[in-house]
């Protein structure tokens, strides 16, 4: 992933997009978008960052390092630390037994339609929520060079497994529509020179691991793909 420079308006940096703290009167720290902490290392070069306050981002840390953990283990079907396919949460439950209780309390057994037993995992879903909301708001901000600092008028996070051909079919296609970036923004620059944006709209950042798109049309549309395996969208009216 290539950097672009950032040409879009200073003047909202000001403040955490999370929190709305005026960061020039609390400690701060620098946050990729989106977080390292859900990607797989050698990281992508020149992750975009942006500054937000130090207290929301050591609470972002736990819930990223829970979200992972969980996404690992419903990939890998246990919470073995051994038996991972997400080399990361690997190390991380094996030195993390606290986490790893968790996640197993939140593994149920149910029968399946066929009659067999399924793993089934419960997420503790404000957690979910936490990390992808904050991914988005990132993702608006460095796209549109908007904050987008209220509640999301939706959030929806599915299993892309449980979706229903035809919503899949939907949430795949990206449409930008009439309603193009503003000039400077980094989408606008992404349209022009083709970079990290792959012909059917999504921004690849990870192969496999994660992508996403993010649309104006009237609203602000975030959508994600992680790990192919959770669709996310979350929705913004403008400000
Ligand atoms: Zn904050």
């Amino acid at each position: 992933m290539k950097g672009t420079m950032d040409f879009a308006d200073e003047r909202h940096k000001g403040a955490c997009i999370h929190c709305g703290a005026v960061l020039a009167n609390v400690e701060s720290n620098l946050d990729h978008v989106p977080s390292k902490s859900i990607l797989d290392r050698p990281f992508p070069d020149n992750l975009p960052t942006i500054r937000i306050c130090r207290s929301c981002n050591t609470s972002f840390s736990k819930d990223e390092e829970y979200f992972l953990a969980f996404l690992g283990s419903v990939l890998s079907g246990t919470t073995d630390p051994e038996q991972q396919v997400v080399e990361r949460v690997e190390h991380t439950l094996s030195r993390n037994h606290r986490l790893q209780n968790e996640i197993e309390a939140q593994l149920q057994v149910v029968k399946g339609a066929n009659g067999k037993d399924q793993v089934a995992f419960v997420p503790d879903i404000s957690r979910i929520q936490n990390v992808v909301i904050k991914n988005a708001r990132g993702h608006v901000l460095f796209e549109h060079g908007q904050p987008v600092t209220a509640e999301p008028r939706r959030v929806g996070i599915e299993p892309i497994p449980s979706l229903p051909t035809a919503t899949l079919e939907a949430f795949e296609h990206i449409d930008y529509g009439a309603g193009w970036p503003e000039v400077g923004s980094r989408l606008m620059q992404r349209l022009i020179t083709g970079e990290d944006l792959r012909s059917d709209g999504w921004v690849i950042v990870q192969p496999d691991v994660y992508r996403f798109a993010v649309m104006d049309n009237g609203q602000f549309v975030v959508r994600s793909v992680i790990r192919e395996y959770l669709a996310t969208e979350v929705v913004w009216e403008h400000s």
